[in-house]
């Protein structure tokens, strides 16, 4: 047990620098999907919550704004420090609560370390521009300033990265915070929190609740909270866009994906194989940059699914937690279920599926408990069919076929989503016409999952993102601060 879960099993909220066990609230359990265990209890919020938290939190922000930067970022090396120190165990609480393998944990949490990384450099990354004698004895600059309490609001796949594309940066430009993760993982979240109160942050810089949409909308509507963070499914986002900016907050809301992976004929194969393999099935197709459709291009399909059906078939799928184990379970038994029921409905459209996760031997009735379907391949998927439109969010991968490179971009730039895409090609001339012709934000070419680090913005188009400054990088820094134009002139 994390010191963040009380005697009664309860995920604290983290508020003023202290943990605190709400009483008589609404709580849901935590499982562990390879298991089907019962880890924790977590409350939910009410609007009363959130009002006393975010209350705080501007409290605590008309001091922290004031503390200069090169003090600010020295908590956040220690908190560098001391994630550095506790990578581990925070993988092994985010594979029990998430189900992803370990590895793939391991990885998410160093990704989440280069966050607090970049964001150390905050003195670089605020300085401003200036301009002297831009009229006759007249200098001109610009500062950038903190706006205020910032709220975060996460999905369940990456429960230790994503809270850290916000916080981070929000915290060292001079903002203070309030995190909702999402409610399915909460256990990793309130992990990497302790370790920051570890580290020395004043009481009410950062601050964690949990809940669902009361405590969101308690947030949207809240007047002390100046910019909303989200990331999650699109409908999700969109409203979450839609209410906070009404609202006159700034927001920048992450959405849902359909990714298509695409490969010419000269591709190197077996090397390909191995990226769709991790692009699709990794984290259980769990992920916003998953590739999701292969589209094959002139006569690729034939060396390609030979190669990717007997590698699929050799995927080994069980607890995360355990070596070997190349894919995990789905996150709840609902979700297990809601992939399934688009397995189905493919084969009911007419779609060939070449292997059905449904009869995978940790198939969804395992004797453990967990929630676990096989990686799904359907062959002879066309664009009308529900497969290739809709976000599964699983391990599927519909397969569709084109004549030429100019189709497959056609066909890509027809979704209505645009987070990520990769071409698999031997050929700069391909590689460069798809990368500057397709509309949408993150492009591998020869990578399967084109995740941009810390430093980079990630910067899903169309129903992938709503608003306009994307997640970290320069971004974040723009996006958590306020521009001031200083003109002066000394007589
Ligand atoms: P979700 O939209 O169900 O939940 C995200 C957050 O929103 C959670 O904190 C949840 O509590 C809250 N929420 C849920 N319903 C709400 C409502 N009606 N009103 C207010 N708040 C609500 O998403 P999820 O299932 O946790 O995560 C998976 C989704 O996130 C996928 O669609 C995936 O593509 C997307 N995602 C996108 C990115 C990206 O960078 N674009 C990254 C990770 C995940």
């Amino acid at each position: 047990m994390i010191a963040t879960v009380s005697a009664v099993g309860t995920v604290g909220f983290y508020v003023n620098g202290k943990w605190e066990t709400p009483q008589g609230r609404k709580t849901q359990p935590v499982m562990n999907p390879a298991t089907g265990e019962v880890l924790a209890e977590v409350p939910f919020a009410t609007e009363a919550d959130v009002d006393r938290v975010v209350r705080g939190a501007h409290e605590a922000f008309l001091k922290w704004r004031d503390v200069p930067v090169v003090d600010r970022v020295q908590p956040l090396y220690r908190f560098k420090a001391l994630l550095d120190r506790h990578a581990l165990e925070v993988a092994a609480i985010l594979t029990r609560e998430n189900g992803k393998t370990a590895d793939d944990a391991r990885m998410e949490v160093r990704r989440t370390i280069q966050m607090v990384e970049v964001a150390c450099g905050m003195p670089t990354l605020m300085m401003g521009d200036s301009l002297n004698d831009i009229a006759a004895g007249i200098d001109c600059k610009t500062i950038r300033q903190p706006i205020g309490v910032c709220a975060g609001i996460t999905p369940f796949n990456f429960p230790s990265m994503v809270p850290l594309w916000m916080y981070p940066f929000a915290i060292a430009c001079g903002n203070t915070f309030v995190l909702k993760p999402s409610e399915k993982v909460p256990l990793t979240p309130a992990r990497i929190v302790e370790l920051l109160h570890d580290a020395g942050l004043p009481p009410g810089v950062m601050n964690l609740i949990h809940g669902g949409k009361e405590a969101v909308d308690a947030l949207l509507h809240h007047p002390l909270v100046k910019a909303v963070s989200f990331v999650g499914s699109t409908p999700i986002a969109k409203y979450i866009y839609t209410t906070g900016a009404a609202e006159g907050k700034r927001v920048q809301a992450l959405g849902g994906a359909k990714n298509h992976l695409v490969v010419m004929p000269d591709a190197d194969m077996p090397k390909t194989v191995e990226a769709i393999i991790g692009s699709a099935f990794g984290a259980a197709g769990e992920r916003c940059l998953a590739g999701s459709v292969l589209v094959a291009v002139g006569d690729a399909a034939g060396p390609l699914l030979d190669l990717l059906v007997k590698r699929t078939k050799e995927v080994a799928v069980g607890d995360g937690s355990k070596d070997g184990v190349e894919m995990g379970p789905l996150v709840t038994s609902d979700h297990c279920k809601r992939v399934a029921g688009y397995i189905e409905k493919g084969v009911a459209e007419g779609a060939t599926p070449l292997c059905d996760g449904r009869e995978h031997k940790a198939g969804a009735s395992h004797p453990s408990g967990g929630y676990f379907l096989g990686p799904t391949i359907f062959d002879n998927v066309t664009p009308e069919m529900t497969i290739a439109k809709d976000e599964i969010f699983g391990p599927v991968l519909s397969v569709m076929r084109m004549k030429t490179l100019d189709d497959a971009i056609n066909l890509v730039n027809q979704s209505p989503f645009g987070n990520a895409t990769a071409i698999f090609t031997s050929s700069g001339k391909s590689a460069r016409e798809y990368s500057s012709r397709i509309e949408v934000g993150m492009v591998g070419v020869n990578v399967g999952v084109a995740a941009p680090m810390a430093f980079f913005p990630f910067a899903g188009w169309k129903n992938s993102f709503f608003g306009d400054l994307h997640a970290h990088g320069k971004d974040a820094v723009s996006f958590y601060t306020e521009q001031k134009v200083i003109m002066s002139r000394w007589f």
